[in-house]
């Protein structure tokens, strides 16, 4: 396998959703300057600033809300997938969250759940995607963790487990106190340096022992072996617990919780592991379902490299550089740079030109696509959103439904 390629247990697609102005776009940021700058940022001398960076970008007219970005993390693939905010656009938003894996979902720490997350968090609900909750801004004023908590269980009836629990409180909030390690995690403004991770101060110790047990005993709801270990008192690894929240959170028993203010770049990367740690990867996803373009029939796929191909168009868009680009995700197979793919919407088969994985800060070509993966296809013909492409002699579609276009409501 190319070494650009990860293997598909290594990859994460993910899209972060959120009620307008929770602080999905900054949030978004700073997850990408820490995955993919944290490399960069060497010393505070070089003057590289996330200001800076983000200028640089808006100069080279690449924004961070293009259709999905790719970034890295501790030998993981971060595959960010942009979903829109819009409630009105659903065959947007639906076809979004068919093409992710799992969901960062971003609230307001003054405000908890508000609308706009409800009518998301439903619509991801529906098509089962695992999410992890990031509750943001903990540094505003009237911030207020537990009330948020109690948003999700009231308003979403879904079950929040806090991993990290804030240190300090509006102004002087400054960290987070996790509470699988048992250590407080504390930031300072110097964006080059690491967060320092000291003892829990001692007024926060009996609330994080508290909060570390109800986190314990809503992972071991989820596994009875695990139960009988722990009501036993035996010793239990980290890395189990580790294991079975990741299984709780893919099969949405339970939310994880983390707690940050992305404006201040606090809590960013705990996110960013917990993504890595906790969400699934295209192999968790044990196939796709699609129907026959003749027969109608309902057929399900392997999700596998060696299985024909099979990749939804979820996006297409006219880049100022590089022309039309169409954004793919391949369930099974690969698309590959010179082969031909068939279309059963125009019943045609067109040729896979260049293909290019696109980063916050440029354009890498790639010779293929393979399965799990999200890149894009420069100057597909005749390439619509919402189209699959597939083997000629294995023809498999995957949207069947016609959504409406979006109306736009003028008052
Ligand atoms: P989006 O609409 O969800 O993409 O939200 P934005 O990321 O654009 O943020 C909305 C506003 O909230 C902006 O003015 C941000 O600067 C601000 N904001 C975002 N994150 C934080 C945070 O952690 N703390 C504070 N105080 N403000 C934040």
């Amino acid at each position: 396998m190319d070494k650009r390629h990860f293997p598909p247990d290594k990859i994460r697609n993910i899209g972060i959703i959120a009620h307008i102005d929770a602080g999905k776009t900054t949030a978004t940021e700073r997850m990408l300057f820490y995955s993919g700058f944290a490399h960069k940022l060497g010393s505070v001398d070089e003057g590289t600033t996330i200001t800076d960076w983000m200028e640089q970008e808006r100069e080279r007219g690449i924004t961070i809300v293009s259709a999905a970005i790719t970034t890295q993390w501790r030998e993981h693939q971060i595959n960010i997938i942009d979903t829109p905010g819009h409630i009105d656009f659903t065959a947007e938003v639906q076809r979004a969250l068919r093409v992710l894996d799992g969901g960062v979902v971003v609230f307001d720490g003054v405000h908890g759940v508000e609308s706009q997350s409800e009518t998301v968090w439903r619509q991801a609900e529906r098509y089962r995607v695992p999410r992890i909750c990031f509750i943001n801004k903990m540094d505003r004023t009237g911030a207020d963790f537990d009330h948020a908590l109690q948003t999700i269980r009231e308003r979403l009836h879904a079950q929040p487990v806090p991993l990290n629990i804030p240190m300090g409180a509006e102004h002087d909030f400054a960290g987070v106190i996790d509470l699988m390690t048992m250590e407080a995690i504390r930031w300072s403004d110097d964006l080059g340096a690491s967060p320092e991770r000291e003892p829990i101060p001692e007024a926060l110790r009996e609330r994080a022992q508290a909060a570390r047990s109800n986190l314990l005993e809503a992972i071991c709801e989820t596994d009875d072996t695990l139960l009988e270990r722990y009501l036993g008192e035996e010793p239990i690894e980290a890395g189990e617990w580790g294991a079975a929240l990741r299984r709780a959170t893919i099969d949405n028993r339970l939310y994880p919780v983390l707690c940050g203010a992305a404006l201040r770049n606090v809590g960013i990367q705990p996110l960013l592991d917990a993504v890595v740690d906790l969400l699934p990867s295209p192999e968790d996803r044990k196939e796709v379902v699609g129907h026959h373009p003749q027969t109608g029939e309902e057929e399900h796929w392997p999700l596998q490299l060696d299985e024909p191909l099979c990749a939804l168009v979820f996006k297409t868009v006219t880049d100022p550089y590089a022309g039309q680009m169409a954004y793919v995700r391949v369930y099974s197979g690969q698309l590959k740079s010179g082969d031909q793919a068939y279309n059963p919407r125009t019943g045609r088969k067109t040729r896979i030109g260049r293909l290019v994985r696109v980063f916050a800060d440029r354009r890498e070509d790639i010779d293929s696509i393979p399965a799990g993966e999200i890149d894009a296809v420069v100057g597909l013909k005749d390439a619509h959103t919402g189209d699959t492409l597939c083997a000629l002699d294995h023809p498999l579609v995957l949207e069947s439904i016609q959504f409406p276009e979006p109306v736009l409501n003028i008052a």
